[in-house]
C-alpha cells in the first residue's frame, strides 16, 4: 500500500470559498454573514471535484490512500477572529469528513485547527477532539505562525502549547507543521513562507527540551523538512554547541520529514541524510507546484517517481517510506484502515 501523507482539498467546490467570503464580509457588516454553516454542496459536486484531480492522480501514479486535510493557504488564521476561525475550521473539516466518507478507500482526514494570532492554542483542543473522536481523523495541521508571515506568536516550544500537545499525545495523533498563506509581501507563500516555517519549526525543536517533556509527541515537517536536510551538518553542529544530545537522540523519535521535494536529487539527498525511518511519502498534490517538469516530462509533484528512481533505496526502505512509517507515526491509521477493510499490503 502506498500512503501519501500530505494532500489538501485544493479543488473544493467554490461554495466553500463563497462561504468564507461572506463570513469575512460579515466581520464588517453583520448583515452579510452567511445565514448558516450549510454549504449547499451535493455529494456529486464533491465527487466531480476529486475525480478529475486527486483521484485521477492517485490512479495514474499508483498511490492508494491520501492523508487529506483542508487547503493550507485557505486556513488563513490571521484573518477574522476566534469565532469566525472556529466556524471556518469546523466547516472545512466537515467537508474533509464528507470526502473520506464518500471515498473511504482513498482519503483519511487530518484537521485544520482554529488557531488565532495572539490566542493561546488551547482554543484548538475542542475541534481536535471532535475531529478525532467523531470524524475519525488521525492528525492535525498545526501552524508555527498563525500571523501569516509576521511571526508574532511564541515558538512551538512555548508552554502555551502544552495543553494542546497533551491532548495530541492522549489521542495519539501527530501534527504536520504547516503554515498557511503569507500576508507579508516579503515571503511568497509556497516558495518562501512554507520553507521558512518548516526550517524554523525544526530549529525551535532543536533548541528546546520539548521532547523530554513529551516523549511521544510527533511532528511531521513537510516539504522535505524545508532547508533542514541540506544543512544537516549545521544543525548537528548547533546542537553540539548548545550542549544538546546528538540529533538522532534529541529529535528523531519525534520529528519526521515528508517527501514533498520536487526533483530526484533532492530526494536522494533527503534519503542519504535523514534516517529512512524518519521519511514519509508525500506529494502535496494537487496544488503547491502544478506544472510538468520539462526536463523529465512528468509532473513536479509526482514524487513517487523519485522514490522509485532513487538508487540508494532498497525494497525495505521503500516499504518504510511508502507505508510503514506512516502507520507508525499516525498512531490511529492502522485502526482506521482496518475498519475500512483496507488490508496491509506490505509487511
Ligand atoms: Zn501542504
Amino acid at each position: 500500500m502506498i500512503i501519501d501523507c500530505h494532500g489538501h482539498y485544493t479543488t473544493a467546490p467554490r461554495e466553500l470559498e463563497l462561504f468564507r467570503d461572506r463570513q469575512l464580509a460579515g466581520l464588517a457588516d453583520r448583515s452579510r454573514r452567511p445565514p448558516s454553516a450549510t454549504l449547499g454542496i451535493s455529494d456529486d459536486r464533491i465527487r466531480e471535484s476529486l475525480e478529475t484531480a486527486q483521484l485521477k492522480f492517485q490512479r495514474e501514479r499508483g498511490t492508494d490512500v491520501t492523508i487529506f486535510s483542508p487547503r493550507a493557504s485557505g486556513m488563513a488564521h490571521h484573518v477574522g477572529d476566534a469565532a469566525t476561525g472556529a466556524l471556518w475550521a469546523r466547516v472545512c473539516n466537515d467537508l474533509i469528513h464528507r470526502v473520506s466518507t464518500l471515498y473511504p478507500g482513498n482519503f483519511v482526514g487530518v484537521c485544520q485547527l482554529p488557531q488565532v494570532p495572539g490566542v493561546p492554542p488551547n482554543n484548538c483542543i475542542a475541534e481536535l477532539e471532535r475531529c478525532v473522536k467523531e470524524l475519525g481523523f488521525i492528525g492535525c495541521n498545526l501552524s508555527p505562525d498563525p500571523s501569516g508571515g509576521y511571526w508574532t506568536d511564541p515558538p512551538l516550544t512555548d508552554r502555551s502549547w502544552y495543553p494542546l500537545y497533551e491532548r495530541m499525545v492522549d489521542l495519539d495523533v501527530p501534527a504536520m507543521v504547516h503554515v498557511s498563506s503569507s500576508c507579508n509581501p516579503c515571503f511568497h507563500a509556497t516558495g518562501a513562507h512554507y520553507i521558512n516555517g518548516d526550517t524554523t519549526a525544526f530549529m525551535q525543536f532543536l533548541s528546546s527540551d520539548l521532547f523530554k517533556r513529551f516523549p511521544t509527541l510527533k511532528f511531521i515537517i513537510p516539504h522535505g523538512g524545508g532547508a533542514v536536510p541540506y544543512h544537516w551538518g549545521r544543525y548537528r553542529g548547533l546542537a553540539q554547541d548548545m550542549k544538546r544530545p546528538p540529533l538522532a537522540e534529541h529529535l528523531l523519535n519525534n520529528v519526521f520529514f515528508d517527501t514533498c521535494v520536487y526533483h530526484l536529487p533532492g530526494i536522494e539527498l533527503l534519503a542519504r541524510v535523514i534516517p529512512i525511518d524518519n521519511i514519509l511519502f508525500a506529494s502535496e498534490m494537487v496544488g503547491a507546484v502544478k506544472g510538468i517538469d520539462p526536463e523529465t516530462g512528468h509532473y513536479f509533484d509526482d514524487t513517487k517517481r523519485y522514490i522509485d528512481q532513487a538508487s540508494s533505496l532498497s525494497a525495505e526502505d521503500r516499504s518504510k517510506i511508502f507505508e510503514r512509517n506512516a502507520r507508525k507515526v499516525y498512531g490511529r491509521l492502522n485502526a482506521v484502515l482496518a475498519q475500512r477493510g483496507l488490508a496491509r499490503v506490505s509487511s
